[in-house]
């Protein structure tokens, strides 16, 4: 099942386009994406029958598929390759986690305005949490997973490395600083959810190609963490962590320039373009604190 949020309605998405889900059935699902997710049982039944009608989807008018999440987590670190690159030498023993706040949230076609010069891609898999997951097994997180979207965590990154300690939450929530989509893919379309090609672009440049299954802690670990500490509410997201080749880790760094057409995509979910571009008051300093 692939569920996503067309013109701000939750679409379920099919061959030749997409069923308008509070329409197809009489109005027994809101329009609200938030709203089906919270009762995904029934969704995945009543999605099973429906037959249209279909119209056609401009990828263009697709939104985020959860636009405002209670809950936004986001793991750093989480790939071999990625931690040598930032220079860890010992791999960590527990997953970095700290928060995207969720108004950062934007779609798969977004533009984002660039707040400075030192603005990072990070490709990263992001799982929708489907089922409330309290000190949940390992061997039963599947289950709590709703599907699987293409996400960019974005980073402004002299914020994010200001001291005297890291502010990861701040520099990673500027506007628009979390592009997801192009939809919710549940886990039972993808043969391995734990083995799924990652990767990012500008233009004919591959900035970052990797695969999940090279997460040291995989989403099922991620899942039976957080949730240890913080019940996981459905529609809550979390960010995976990127492989390697992230703009810092370039000489010079290689960050985002306007104009430039960011193409992120995760096997068998999809791809998701993020334009930049500079708002009025940019100049070559970062935002002062
Ligand atoms: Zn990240």
């Amino acid at each position: 099942m692939r569920i996503a949020s067309y013109e701000g309605r939750l679409t379920l998405l099919v061959d030749g386009g997409g069923i308008d889900v509070a329409t197809a059935t009489g109005g027994s699902f809101t329009p609200d994406v938030l709203d089906a997710i919270e009762r995904w049982d029934e969704l995945t039944e009543v999605a099973a029958g429906l037959r249209g009608p279909v119209r056609p989807v401009d990828p263009a008018r697709l939104d985020a598929p959860v636009r405002l999440p209670r809950q936004v987590f986001a793991v750093g670190l989480n790939y071999r390759d990625h931690a040598a690159e930032a220079g860890i030498r010992e791999l960590p023993t527990a997953p970095p986690v700290f928060t995207k706040f969720p108004v950062c949230v934007t779609g798969p076609e977004a533009t984002v305005t660039l707040p400075s010069t030192d603005v990072d891609y990070e490709a990263e898999l992001v799982v929708v949490i489907g089922r409330r997951a309290e000190h949940i097994a390992e061997g039963v997180a599947w289950g709590h997973v709703a599907g699987l979207m293409v996400g960019q965590d974005l980073s402004e990154r002299k914020v994010q490395l200001a001291g005297p300690v890291p502010q990861f939450s701040l520099g990673k929530s500027f506007p628009g600083f979390g592009p997801t989509g192009p939809a919710i893919v549940s886990p039972d379309e993808f043969a391995d959810p734990d083995a799924l090609e990652i990767g990012c672009s500008v233009a004919d440049w591959v900035l970052q190609s990797g695969n999940t299954k090279d997460m040291i802690f995989p989403v099922p670990e991620l899942i039976a963490r957080l949730s240890r500490v913080c019940p996981l509410l459905p529609g809550d997201l979390i960010f995976t962590g990127t492989p390697a080749g992230v703009g810092m880790s370039h000489t010079p760094p290689r960050f985002l320039r306007p104009g430039e057409t960011l193409t992120t995509f995760v096997e068998t979910v999809g791809t998701i373009h993020t334009t930049f571009t500079v708002g009025p008051g940019h100049d070559e300093a970062a935002p002062e604190e």
